[in-house]
């Protein structure tokens, strides 16, 4: 049975396919305006809009796009070309539909998060630089602009205060903000509607498309080409595209090359994590907000000091005391701080970075700090390193080619060649697993 994903799949590997081999002209004229009707039992029907089309596309690619077909999966068993003139106004009406419609597709705008409440420090400050300089300029200076960080950094508070501040200078300019996950819902929802031509005219009608958590269409095929055809049409018309990553597009796992080459580009900012400077102006600016509560400064340093993590979470503590003080009706303290927020404490407590298990697993072994990033192959020190690497993965959330660049620029096969080594080391080996505990133990503290 074809699945709905392969289908789509399927369906986007033979317009492409039609694409190459007939060229731009006649697949913008022609071949890009039949759509995918139906696929059920293998039984794929294509729509076209008009028998003038079906007449001119039946004779000359009839055959090559069934062939096609067939040659992609042997589930296919028949390919029919069909009109379906519902199809048709959509056609001809698209320019107004797109442009009436685009707003529609865009997501509400946080009110709250605007370049005002949005606190700078060395951890973000380039970032904001480059937001606020798109922001107010119309001029198309980077493009695309990709901002990237862990979550909770404020990616989303950014893009947002991008948003809010072009409609705010140019209400003119068609803002388009969605979350990844978003786009290709109405991706799919318009191929099973046979909107695609809808959704591409639509999207390829904003001035400024912005598409938050890219990371998310990693690995779904389809729906990247379809954004990597957007993206490149909206380029070509010199329109601004923005997206946020949890990873740098160097970093994203299961995003085609050129994609991911096109999304380094333009400008590619990170922000880092928090310093403890910058978690103390946040708090001091949240706590500036509230009313009817009272938030010592020793209360606010404290917070600063234990809830490293991200701005969410540290938000979220904030709130959870001022919460619980207004319940009770007692001031926040230090005491309630901490009986209120234990689990968060823990978990932030908890938090080690790769140089420190470098720093330990070095220690450990008695071998030098910089055997973690040298290419030495020695046993000695290959295997102190691939133990450091194994518990790189399991201890903290760096993904495989970040902790393959921390130690020595390693490529991320290395790093999964060393996860498993040492997985299956520690069943087979007593003192391998005991080393493993006790560093872990050692670490966790
Ligand atoms: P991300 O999209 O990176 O996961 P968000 O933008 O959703 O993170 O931020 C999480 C929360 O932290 C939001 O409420 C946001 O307003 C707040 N926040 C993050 N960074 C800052 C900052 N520099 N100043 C003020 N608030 C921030
Ligand atoms: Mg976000």
């Amino acid at each position: 049975m074809l699945s709905e994903d392969i289908a789509i799949e399927l369906w986007e590997q033979v317009r492409d396919k039609l694409r190459q081999e007939a060229g731009e002209t006649v697949f913008e004229n022609w071949l890009g305006l039949i759509s995918l009707s139906s696929y059920a039992s293998g039984n794929i029907v294509i729509a076209v809009h008009s028998k003038f089309h079906k007449d001119w596309i039946e004779p000359r690619y009839g055959n090559r796009i069934r062939s096609l077909w067939h040659g992609l999966s042997k589930e296919v068993s028949s390919v029919n070309l069909i009109v379906d003139e519902r199809l048709s106004g959509r056609v001809t009406k698209k320019s107004e539909d797109a442009t009436s419609s685009i707003l529609k597709l865009s997501s509400p705008l946080d009110p709250r998060y605007t370049f005002d409440k949005f606190v700078i420090g060395p951890s973000n400050n380039f970032v904001a630089a480059a937001a606020q300089r798109i922001a107010e300029s119309e001029d198309i200076a980077f493009n695309p602009v990709v901002i990237y960080g862990g979550v909770g950094l404020g990616k989303t508070h950014l893009m947002h205060a991008i948003a809010w501040k072009i409609r705010e200078t140019n209400p003119n300019r068609k803002v388009v903000y969605l979350s990844a996950e978003k786009f290709m819902y109405q991706f799919v929802r318009a191929l099973r509607q046979q909107e695609t031509m809808v959704f591409k005219e639509q999207f390829r009608s904003a001035d400024v498309l912005m598409v938050d958590d890219v990371q998310f269409i990693a690995g779904k095929n389809s729906t990247q080409e379809e954004f990597f055809h957007t993206f490149n049409a909206l380029v070509d018309q010199n329109k601004q595209i923005i997206v946020s990553s949890d990873r740098s597009p160097a970093d994203l796992e299961g995003i085609e090359e050129r994609l991911r080459s096109r999304l380094g580009w333009g400008i590619v900012g990170e922000i880092h994590q928090t310093t403890y400077e910058l978690r103390l102006g946040i708090l001091q600016s949240k706590v500036d907000d509230i009313k009817n509560c009272i938030v010592p400064k020793n209360i606010i340093e404290f917070l600063a000091h234990k809830i490293t993590s991200n701005v969410r979470e540290l938000e979220g503590a904030l709130k959870r005391l001022v919460a619980h003080s207004q319940l009770v009706g007692r001031p926040v303290s230090l005491d309630s701080a901490h009986d209120v927020l234990h689990d968060l404490l823990r978990a932030n407590n908890r938090r080690v970075t790769i140089e420190e298990i470098q720093k330990k697993v070095a220690e450990h072994f008695n071998i030098r700090l910089s055997d973690m990033s040298s290419p030495r192959r020695a046993r000695a020190v290959a295997r102190p390193r691939q133990i450091a690497m194994y518990l790189s993965k399991q201890l903290t959330s760096r993904s495989l080619p970040e902790i393959g660049r921390t130690f020595g620029g390693r490529d991320h096969t290395t790093v999964m060649h060393a996860v498993s080594r040492i997985e299956a080391l520690k069943v087979e080996d007593n003192i391998m697993a005991d080393d493993l505990e006790l560093l872990k133990r050692n670490l966790e503290s």
